[in-house]
């Protein structure tokens, strides 16, 4: 990849982008919520609060949130295309964001407990490549704020707790147990990503990569896109709301995938993503250079 310069500018403006400025899916998403609570409720005074910071860290330039998250890359690539060398750019990109400040240092040497300086390090970030017939590049990025993270679950069906079944309803009374024990952890409203069968890593894997659909977005799958309805209703019932201070703005979303599985096992997994779904999209020309926005 000879344009070196090029595509570490596209992909630190990326990175910038998805710190500072949050998709206008999700900024809609939330004055919807904010327009479901009640006048006076501290739900509503929680969602005004969080509007008010969105629109200051867009105007001074600086993260949504102190927690910068965990940063995923997923790149869409011409054939051929050298992933090693757009990985090496991106890692330089990533560092350079981490200097001037659009990224907290965020990333801990798990057996020392020191803090690594630029946020580059052994699984961090984290990259997806898929090579397909195109001429451009799709790069995606997601930062994933640890706070929401630590409220993922899994479930391996039958669950008797839940009195769960191998099958749709089961896995409606997972999502909603998931969404009960998050509670006021995960910063509420959040959106849920949950898979529907793999194992227990392409289990994750899946539910996470359901945060790249724009909020408006239904599932292809009739059954899943009425699930994904049902579940977002019954939210509203649980009275959680933002924060966990109660109210009907539980969550924004609800996007579920499914992949194959053994006849041995029916895992559910559930991934949380808080209010802060930083997520941003680019094509990007084989040269590095930006083509257009993508959210
Ligand atoms: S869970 Fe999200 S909103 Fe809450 S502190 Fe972490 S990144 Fe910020």
């Amino acid at each position: 990849m000879k344009q070196h310069a090029q595509w570490e500018t596209s992909l630190f403006e990326l990175i910038r982008r998805t710190s500072v400025d949050l998709p206008p899916d999700v900024e809609q998403g939330l004055r919807r919520a904010l327009a479901a609570e009640k006048r006076g409720s501290r739900g509503r005074w929680v969602l005004e609060t969080i509007l008010e910071n969105v629109q200051k860290a867009r105007e001074n330039d600086a993260p949504l949130c102190q927690d910068t998250g965990s940063l995923v890359f997923h790149f869409h690539v011409p054939a051929g295309f050298d992933t090693n060398a757009l990985s090496a750019v991106a890692r330089v990109a990533v560092a350079r964001a981490t200097r001037l400040g659009y990224l907290r240092q965020n990333t801990i040497d798990s057996v020392s407990g020191e803090a690594y300086e630029t946020n580059v390090a052994h699984g961090a970030p984290q990259f997806y490549f898929e090579q397909c017939a195109r001429s451009t590049v799709d790069v995606r990025l997601i930062m994933k704020g640890g706070g929401s993270e630590n409220v993922g679950r899994q479930y391996s069906l039958p669950d008797g707790r839940l009195q769960a079944g191998r099958d749709l309803d089961g896995v409606r009374r997972c999502v909603l147990d998931a969404i009960a024990e998050a509670r006021g952890n995960g910063c509420a409203p959040g959106i849920l990503g949950v898979c529907i069968g793999g194992d227990r890593a392409s289990g994750y894997e899946h539910s996470k990569a359901q945060f790249l659909r724009r909020l408006d977005d239904k599932s292809e799958v009739k059954v899943l896109a009425r699930l994904e309805d049902r579940i977002l209703r019954d939210s509203r019932l649980l009275e959680i709301g933002p924060m966990g201070l109660g109210g009907s703005a539980t969550l924004m979303g609800v996007k579920i995938g499914a992949l194959s599985r053994l006849p041995a096992s029916f895992f559910v997994t559930v991934s949380y993503m808080c209010w802060a779904l930083r997520r941003r999209g680019a094509l990007i020309s084989v040269n590095g250079g930006l083509k257009r926005w993508l959210y």
